[in-house]
């Protein structure tokens, strides 16, 4: 499940046989499961906080991507201005039907084909990495477009990732087509993210 007051998936480490809290951030490699369709299973692979190893464990669709919304979600939290205990559902369908209609989504990436910015989710991200130029503030991703499909190497916030509706005002991304055919997927994100010639900037003007 995911918490959604520490924004992070409680998913088992086997090491410690115990609850390992997650964040996207943490999260390493994402793949879908070849076969699985109702519902939809993804790999994930994440840094394992609790004994500092990495792991591999599956995730459904639901769980990866609408979890962290919250809307289904049966925890309460005590409302300091009713004084009573109320669902959390309650509060989060609300901010999420609020966000939606001013056109927000829970995550934005980049779309460099479409030089767009285009809805995404956890499942859309292939790749996460921490980015050292930074300080371990932001994170490189290799983000399949919602849209079109193609990939884009954004650099965002850890924030941007881990707080559904939290949004960078300003993005970095690699300006160039990200072609995995001729070397693998992996190796060229890194290149693109560490070595890539063609860095750019998308601003919020809003
Ligand atoms: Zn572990
Ligand atoms: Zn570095
Ligand atoms: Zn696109």
């Amino acid at each position: 499940m995911f918490d959604q007051l520490r924004n992070q998936y409680s998913l088992r480490c086997p090491t410690h046989d115990t609850t390992a809290w997650v964040s996207v951030s943490a999260f390493r490699r994402i793949r879908r499961l070849r076969g699985a369709t109702s519902p939809a299973v993804f790999r994930v692979e994440f840094d394992c906080a609790a004994c500092g190893d990495v792991h591999e464990t599956l995730v459904s669709h639901d769980r990866l991507d609408w979890e962290p919304l919250g809307t289904e979600s049966t925890e309460t939290f005590m409302n300091l201005v009713t004084g009573r205990r109320e669902l959390l559902a309650t509060e989060l369908v609300e901010r999420a039907t609020d966000q939606m209609r001013r056109g927000h989504w829970p995550w934005t990436f980049w779309c460099h084909p479409e030089s767009a910015m285009r809805p995404g989710f956890p499942s859309s991200l292939r790749f996460v990495t921490p980015e050292h130029d930074h300080g371990d503030e932001r994170v490189g991703v290799l983000v399949r477009c919602f849209s079109c499909e193609r990939h884009t190497v954004n650099i965002v916030t850890r924030d941007h990732l881990d707080v559904p509706w939290h949004n960078d005002d300003h993005i970095a991304y690699v300006a160039q087509v990200f072609d995995g055919d001729r070397i693998a997927p992996e190796e060229r994100f890194r290149h693109q993210l560490w070595d890539g010639p063609a860095r750019a900037e998308w601003l919020d003007a809003g």
